[in-house]
């Protein structure tokens, strides 16, 4: 393939896929519709109730429990909103869906293969369903749907206790419907920018492209998160998943150009270098890499401060933050404990009841919240002063641990380290 540079592909590739997602964009006033069309439905349910049974435009309550009505009303805007995330689903996965097929065409034309063929629909299916960052565009679609349900029969049920008017409930209902549609919008445009990113990345390796590359848009590169990415170059199975927040318009483009791909390799034998200083595989990959920002970053919480310096000295930051590559981690090698981690992950390092230090790792502690059957343990390497500035605390893995390995665990680092390794105990 012809060596060409960022430029070139930023003009031909990634400029293309930028205007695939602003027509996809004008095509979310359908969008739009469906919802002031369910916004309407919820509107005309509650009048017609309240034409039936409210006194000077009051909905009692006790008259609302009559012959089960609140039930059924409840029950009707589930409907309502169950049948707009059905719409909302069919429309955008449609639209996406020709979003990919035309950023996976242009992405080959202007490579210069006029004869490729588009991937099978079952594989566009499949990446589009895939989750990533923890969840699928249906998945976390239908979670917005659940939460505009219960929020709605919250808001009506609150109003019924409030003696609110019918209108005034109106009015309550139909604001929270504009509050659901912004949320929507925002997960399709950002799903939207996800699925074309990949129709490029599938190219790239149905072509052969070894490299790619983060492209921020033009507008993006002051932004604090873009700008860390932008230029980036990855082997493409390791390209982080793009976009990186919402509305982020980030994507990728192929790397042709060898010198850019040798100067990679070379930065990367470097960092590999500095990894093999530490005497753990598992740990210190980690660190360095949340440093350098080769993977995409989450905040957690901050770090018992005085606790940590007073066993180790000055640290980096209080900032404990999680990897994606090391949430793929905790998925893969601890599939079950991955939900305990979404929910008690921050809790954990944030309120632990012990901070144990470990006695064979550098720099490392275990942050263990103690659960009615079990503990949780989530390993954190602490960034310490004499670590590569930059760094972050970042954690490592986490698992579920029992009482009795856990009373192990202290024994061994104590032993190791030749004094009590628990740091912090919770009283
Ligand atoms: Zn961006």
């Amino acid at each position: 393939m012809a060596q060409k540079s960022s430029e070139y592909w930023e003009k031909r590739i990634a400029a293309s896929t930028w205007k695939t997602y602003n027509s996809l964009e004008e095509k979310n006033r359908e969008l739009l519709e469906f919802y002031v069309d369910a916004s309407e439905q919820i509107k005309k349910e509650l009048y017609l109730i309240a034409e039936k049974y409210s006194k000077e435009g009051v909905l009692s309550l006790s008259e609302m429990h009559k012959k089960n009505r609140l039930t059924a009303l409840n029950k009707k805007f589930e409907n309502i909103i169950e049948d707009l995330g059905h719409k909302t689903e069919k429309s955008t996965k449609k639209n996406m869906q020709d979003g990919f097929k035309a950023v996976y065409k242009n992405t080959a034309v202007s490579m210069g293969d006029e004869n490729f063929s588009m991937p099978n629909k079952k594989l566009m299916e499949k990446l589009l369903n895939e989750p990533w960052r923890g969840d699928s565009f249906s998945g976390r679609l239908w979670k917005n749907q659940k939460k505009l349900a219960v929020g709605l029969n919250d808001l009506l049920l609150t109003g019924l206790q409030q003696g609110k008017t019918a209108t005034e409930i109106a009015v309550s209902l139909h604001n929270f419907m504009g509050q659901g549609f912004n949320e929507c919008h925002r997960l399709v445009r950002t799903e939207t920018m996800h699925y074309l990113n990949g129709a490029t990345k599938q190219r790239y390796k149905d072509a052969g492209v070894e490299y790619a590359q983060i492209w921020a848009a033009e507008d993006e590169r002051t932004c604090e998160q873009c700008s860390k990415y932008h230029e980036r170059i990855y082997p493409i199975d390791k390209c982080p998943n793009v976009p990186f927040h919402p509305n982020c318009r980030c994507t990728i483009i192929p790397v042709t150009d060898e010198k850019l791909i040798i100067g990679h390799d070379k930065k990367n034998d470097i960092e590999k270098a500095i990894e093999k200083k530490g005497d753990s595989d598992i740990i210190n990959p980690s660190i360095a890499k949340a440093g350098t920002g080769v993977a995409v970053i989450r905040s957690l919480g901050k770090i018992k401060e005085n606790i940590i310096t007073k066993e180790f000295g000055q640290i980096q930051t209080d900032e404990i933050i999680v990897t994606e590559e090391r949430e793929e981690h905790i998925k893969e090698r601890h599939p079950e404990d991955f939900e305990l981690f979404e929910k008690y992950g921050g809790k954990t390092v944030s309120d632990p009841d012990y901070i144990i230090r470990d006695g064979k790792h550098e720099g490392t502690v275990f942050m263990v919240m103690k659960l009615p059957n079990t503990n949780l343990n989530v390993v954190v390497r602490v960034a310490l002063e004499s670590d590569r500035s930059g760094l972050k605390n970042s954690v490592m893995t986490f698992y579920r641990i029992r009482e009795r390995n856990l009373k192990k665990l202290i024994e061994k680092s104590t032993a190791l380290l030749g004094k009590d390794a628990v740091l912090y105990k919770k009283e």
